[in-house]
C-alpha cells in the first residue's frame, strides 16, 4: 500500500469543504493514516513549492497559503498517489473535470481547494515535510476484503 499527502488549502477551509472533500477521499476507499491542523510558514513553503519559485504567481501562491490554517492528510490505498490525482482534477479550476474536487469546487487556478503529491516518490518526500512519524497510524480498515479482491492485498 502506498501513501501520499493531501494539503486542503485555505480555499477549502475558508468555504467550508473540509467535510466535503475529506469525504470525496473517504468515499473512493482510501485510508485516512494521518491529519492535522497547521499553519504553514514561509521556510517550507519555498521548500514544497520550489518548482513554481521563478513564476510569476509564486509570492501569490504562497501569500494564499499562508492566509490561514490548512488542514494536512495522509492517505493510503493502492497506488494511492495516482487515484487521488485523479480524483482532485487539473490544476486550474475552470479546466478541471466536472466530477473531480478542482471541476466541482473551484473557479481558479490558484484557489484551486487541494493540493496532492503528484507521484509516490513524491509523495514519500512531502509526507517527511509535512509529518513525523507519530503522526502516521498503521491501523487496518476492517472493509480492506470489500475494496480489494484478495490478490490486490
Ligand atoms: P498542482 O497543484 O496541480 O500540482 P503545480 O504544482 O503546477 O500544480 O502548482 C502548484 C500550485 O500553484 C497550484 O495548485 C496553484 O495553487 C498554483 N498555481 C499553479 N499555476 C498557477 C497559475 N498559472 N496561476 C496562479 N497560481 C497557479
Amino acid at each position: 500500500m502506498e501513501k501520499t499527502l493531501i494539503i486542503l488549502k485555505p480555499s477549502c477551509v475558508q468555504r467550508g469543504l473540509i467535510g466535503e472533500v475529506t469525504s470525496r477521499f473517504e468515499k473512493k476507499g482510501l485510508r485516512l493514516a494521518g491529519m492535522k491542523m497547521v499553519q504553514l510558514d514561509d521556510a517550507i513553503l519555498n521548500e514544497h513549492y520550489s518548482h513554481l519559485k521563478n513564476r510569476p504567481f509564486f509570492q501569490n501562491v504562497k501569500d494564499s497559503m499562508l492566509s490561514c490554517p490548512v488542514i494536512v492528510q495522509c492517505w493510503e490505498g493502492k497506488s494511492a498517489s495516482k487515484v487521488v490525482r485523479s480524483l482532485i482534477g487539473i490544476t486550474n479550476g475552470r479546466d478541471a473535470a466536472a466530477g473531480t474536487i478542482r471541476g466541482d469546487f473551484a473557479v481558479s487556478s490558484q484557489e484551486n481547494i487541494v493540493h496532492a503529491s503528484d507521484s509516490s516518490e513524491a509523495a514519500v518526500i512531502e509526507l517527511n515535510r509535512f509529518f513525523d512519524d507519530y503522526e502516521i497510524f498503521d491501523y487496518k480498515l476492517s472493509t480492506l476484503t470489500n475494496l480489494y479482491s484478495n490478490d490486490e492485498i
